[in-house]
């Protein structure tokens, strides 16, 4: 178990000091609150901010412009220029243009996106939670601990052998069970861009490793996926990372630094989050074609 340390923080820029970029496979996770959205909605540019109003309700448009900012911060973190300078779009892979859906990308001041810059945004009750790598493609996905599958989601989403698995959890893990399994998947299919385009049940995620995908993720899975799942997230959300590539990445809290809820005045505090369990493992694809 790795308990994440608070990030060190530069005084006069909205960064926080990344480690060094050669690092190899480096995952960072910033996680903010519903309530912090007065705080980051000056930040938003008019775009930004009507992404956001086009949520159902309140709390779901104060989730946007939290999910918003932090994503400012993460590009900005990766790339060293202030948060209020990054620009942050969605670039959708199916209708392969960037538009208001898709995967969230970085733009650099000519409008290209930053290759380098790999992001992806989840959110569930009061928690947004941005996962953010220099080194390949990340997805996070995050549900609440409280949540009840549908009926039938569970038998809908699962392979074969997850329902194997399913059908042996003791009645009261079930739920808890099938919700870290979807996170995981989700992950994983956000990680490739593709989200729900594709049936989660097309996945076998048993163990926290994966065994089988579709044939459309060939290329995406060659190097590898690792799975990390995130626990300690400070709404006690159930949250799941993956990273596609060869070897586990290092998952390092990246919240935004102390002086900048320091001038809104908040404490700057934030808990710890503590990376866990089912420790992600190489993935050899040739194992389980
Ligand atoms: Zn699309």
């Amino acid at each position: 178990m790795l308990t994440l340390t608070e990030p060190r923080a530069n005084s006069d820029r909205l960064v926080t000091t990344p480690p060094a970029p050669t690092t190899a496979g480096v995952v960072h996770i910033f996680t903010a609150d519903v309530s912090d959205a007065p705080i980051y909605h000056p930040m938003l540019t008019w775009a930004e901010t009507a992404r956001a109003e086009r949520e159902p309700d309140d709390h779901a448009f104060a989730l946007a412009i939290v999910s918003a900012g932090l994503l400012r911060h993460a590009a900005a973190m990766l790339t060293g220029m202030p948060a209020s300078s990054a620009d942050i779009g969605h670039w959708c892979r199916l209708c392969r243009t960037v538009g208001d859906h898709g995967r969230p990308v970085a733009f650099d001041p000519s409008g290209r996106t930053i290759p380098s810059v790999y992001l992806s945004c989840a959110r569930a009750g009061d928690t947004v939670l941005v996962a953010a790598s220099a080194h390949a493609s990340v997805g996070i996905d995050t549900v609440e601990p409280t949540s009840v599958p549908a009926d039938g989601q569970p038998r809908l989403s699962l392979c074969e052998q997850e329902q194997g698995f399913f059908d042996r959890v003791s009645a009261e893990n079930r739920d808890s069970w099938w919700l870290r399994t979807w996170v995981r998947k989700e992950a994983i299919l956000k990680a490739t861009g593709l989200g729900l385009a594709l049936a989660p049940s097309q996945l076998d995620v048993s163990g926290g490793i994966l065994h089988s995908w579709p044939r459309e993720l060939d290329h995406d899975v060659s190097d590898g996926v690792q799975l990390v799942d995130l626990d300690r997230v400070p709404g006690g959300q159930i949250a799941a990372v993956a990273f596609l590539g060869p070897r586990r990445p290092m998952v390092v809290a990246a919240n935004p630094p102390r002086p900048f809820f320091l001038a809104a005045g908040r404490s700057g505090h934030r808990p710890a989050m503590v990376v866990t369990r089912h420790a992600s493992r190489v993935m050899d694809p040739r194992l389980s074609a």
